[in-house]
């Protein structure tokens, strides 16, 4: 299949021309045409599969084809779980409605609300946006969402995880108009809360599941190495960033401190390196973030913060410096890396506080993971065992009824969560109390906005 053949409009064709994109990827073979018929879509599909022009394309086809439903209602809405996502959905928005007469705004939290209240009363068509935000504008009356054609949600899995339900039921409700559209991607559509949230807010939708999310992905070589502790990790680090080839690397590390403190070291160590926390302000994560995809730094220290959906072509390394806390984070780590067909690769260091992540993630990947060596830095660390259950007695009997029990690993398909566990070499901080919308929005703790 051709994009030509997808009858899309002139201005939108020449964009995708422009781009230099001829042949739709799978997802956008399934979800555009399913779209464009105004069917409310259930879709996932693979990290780095095309995933945002899916939806972006038939909602501006949709908008420039039909006429609006109201005259100063937002016309398309995509809400995303981070800022980061939300900026680079926008920014490939932009491209489309540049050569038209439709209006992009993008509404984040951590800016200026008074101005935000401002570019809403210009009367958008298209609102990029994280939930808290933009729920707080509609509640305040800021805008209405009655005649709202299209609801796209990004990433709806981990606005659920994120405890932004509230906000999106509050969204769904107010865009109350019976030729809503709704279409909801998902990294996994095997999440229990996603489907009680598509029965909410989908009527009748096309389920669209390419090759599963956590599918094996051809083009990134993952690779395992175990380590004794945090001075093993940093010299595998510094080891694997003089000895690969890359155009850029991103290393993952459990907490926000050991950003910059990584980044420090490398720093001295001569490496191109800069830290991405969400304890920085949004003007500063802009900033860094800008200047990482222009190629002004080599290497960016993050948390998961730029674990999800980021597009940054020439990312040819991952290094998960810890293991992630939640077992899907992996395989959108490792996704920053082997873009739209590119190879890349991905090296993750095991210690004994990463052991449980480790196993999760073989669980998910549905394989056994057998680890690599460097000579010169080998590993005392071997894994850890199986728990034993403690006898309580310890009579002959009952000792010689005590079996080793494996650690249990859930399956792929199912949601691993450990979030009281620490991971890593340094202690996780543990929140207290559930966050507020707005705590959520301004913190990394969960990495979102
Ligand atoms: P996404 O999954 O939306 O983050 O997209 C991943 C990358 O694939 C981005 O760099 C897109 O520009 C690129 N891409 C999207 N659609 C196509 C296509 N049909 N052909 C080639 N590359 C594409």
């Amino acid at each position: 299949m051709q994009f030509s053949d997808l009858g899309l409009e002139r201005r939108l064709m020449t964009t995708v021309e422009h781009l230099g994109f001829t042949e739709p990827t799978e997802i956008q073979q399934q979800a555009i045409p399913a779209a464009m018929q105004g069917h409310d879509l259930i879709a996932s599909s693979k990290t780095g599969s095309g995933k945002t022009l899916a939806f972006i394309i038939p909602a501006l086809q949709r908008v420039v084809k039909n006429r609006a439903l109201s005259k100063r209602d937002p016309r398309v809405v995509i809400l995303t779980p981070t800022r980061e996502l939300a900026k680079q959905v926008f920014s490939q928005l932009r491209l489309f409605t540049a050569n038209t007469q439709f209006k992009a705004v993008l509404i984040l939290g951590g800016e200026n609300f008074n101005d935000q209240v401002k570019v809403l009363e210009k009367e958008p068509h298209f609102i990029v946006a994280t939930p808290g935000r933009l729920a707080d504008h509609l509640t305040q009356g800021h805008f209405y969402l009655n005649g709202l054609e299209l609801l796209i949600l990004d990433e709806a899995d981990r606005m659920l995880d994120l405890g932004f339900a509230k906000q999106l039921s509050q969204i769904n409700k107010a865009a109350d108009h019976r030729k809503r559209q709704t279409l909801l991607f998902s990294a996994t559509l095997d999440h229990a809360q996603v489907n009680d949230f598509a029965k909410e807010l989908l009527k009748k939708p096309k389920r669209i599941a390419i090759g599963g999310a956590f599918t094996e992905h051809k083009d990134i070589n993952k690779r395992f190495y175990l380590s004794d502790n945090l001075d093993h990790k940093e010299a595998l680090l510094q080891h694997f960033l003089t000895a690969e080839k890359y155009q850029q690397a991103i290393i993952f590390t459990a907490t926000r401190s050991d950003t910059e403190r990584l980044a420090g070291i490398l720093t001295k160590q001569e490496f191109n390196a800069v830290a991405l926390s969400g304890e920085l302000n949004q003007s500063q994560r802009n900033q860094i973030m800008e200047s990482f995809s222009k190629g002004q730094h080599k290497i960016l220290v993050t948390t998961d913060l730029a674990s999800r959906g980021l597009d940054l072509v020439n990312v040819s390394l991952v290094i998960n410096f810890d293991m992630p806390k939640h077992t899907e984070e992996f395989i959108h780590r490792i996704g920053r890396t082997g873009r739209a067909g590119s190879q890349g690769d991905a090296i993750a260091f095991v210690g004994p506080k990463d052991w449980l992540s480790f196993k999760n993630v073989e669980g998910l990947l549905e394989q056994t993971i057998s680890f690599e060596q460097v000579d010169s830095l080998k590993a005392k660390f071997k894994g850890l065992k199986p728990k034993k259950i403690k006898a309580k007695s310890t009579s002959s009997k009952a000792k010689s009824r005590v079996k080793e029990q494996p650690i249990k690993v859930k399956k792929a398909t199912k949601k691993v969560f450990h979030a009281a566990q620490d991971v890593g070499d340094m202690p996780i901080i543990k929140r207290k109390k559930p966050l507020s919308a707005q705590q959520l929005e301004d913190s990394d703790l969960n990495e979102a906005d």
